[in-house]
């Protein structure tokens, strides 16, 4: 579904990743741990070309989806192209950033209206369901600033669900949550799991990490320093660093 080989990042002489391959099959739940600072952000950014790679290739779905060396393109990408393999990337991050003046259910259907110029009836198809997955139903009319955190994340998961992308990158998403809202978001994030979304998680919380991922990525330094099957991962962490990562936070 997605593949990383060889990618390098800079910002200017700060090297961000660093030899990075990747490979994520279709249902895998990949989740991402490490220190702040170890790219993690980075990786997804570049994963849906918010961020060009300096090096590398990227795989979307099985397509080349960037080869860059030096910071040069190797092969010419059509735009089109490009942005029609991201749209397989559904994005949530850390911070929701609904549409304030949009209601719950506007939120979720602008961009298939807009981007996609799908009927009222098709996309009402795609939006119902998906506000019962989350569910947030009642909430349909409402605006994001009456909703709690927990609330506004779940309409975000939807709102990058309804372009009905193939692989779910997640960047922390319950982090800017109070802790007891976490909880329903995670849920949510699980259900999609077990509807056999393929997803990318960054994420702190190890106990989703543990029951949900299929597999443990842990980077630091811009690297892959250590990845695997999430129960060996955390019972029997092979490397030091790794070690001195989960001492710290479990
Ligand atoms: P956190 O856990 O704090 O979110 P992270 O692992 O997601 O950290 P990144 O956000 O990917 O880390 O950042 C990796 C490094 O790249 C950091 O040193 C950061 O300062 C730097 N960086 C990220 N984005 C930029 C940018 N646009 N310009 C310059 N430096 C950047
Ligand atoms: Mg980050």
């Amino acid at each position: 579904m997605i593949k990383l080989e060889n990618v390098y990042k800079s910002f200017g002489d700060l090297e961000v990743l660093k030899d990075i391959n990747l490979e994520v099959k279709s249902g895998e739940v990949v989740c991402v741990i490490g220190p702040s600072g170890s790219g993690k952000s980075t990786m997804l950014r570049c994963l849906n070309q918010l961020e060009r790679i300096t090096s590398g290739k990227i795989y979307i779905d099985g397509e080349l989806a960037d080869e860059r060396e030096m910071g040069k393109d190797l092969k010419e990408i059509p735009a089109e192209k490009v942005q029609e393999l991201c749209t397989e990337l559904g994005m949530v991050f850390q911070r929701f950033n609904l549409f304030p003046h949009l209601t719950v259910l506007e939120n979720i259907t602008v961009a298939p209206k807009v981007v996609r110029k799908q009927k009222e009836e098709e996309i009402s198809k795609i939006a119902l369901p998906l506000l019962a997955l989350v569910g947030l139903e009642d909430k349909r009319d409402e605006y994001p600033s009456r909703l709690s955190g927990g609330q506004q994340q779940r309409v975000a998961i939807a709102r990058a669900l309804a372009m009905q992308p193939k692989i779910m990158l997640f960047d922390e998403p319950t982090s800017a949550l109070d802790p007891e809202l976490v909880g329903e978001v995670l849920e949510v994030m699980k259900k999609l799991a077990e509807d056999g979304m393929t997803m990318i998680v960054v994420t702190h919380e190890m106990g989703f990490a543990k029951e949900v991922g299929t597999r443990v990525i842990f980077m630091d330094e811009g690297r892959i320093v250590e990845e695997g099957d999430p129960k060996v991962f955390f019972d029997d962490p092979k490397e030091e660093r790794t070690k001195a990562f989960l001492k710290k936070i479990l």
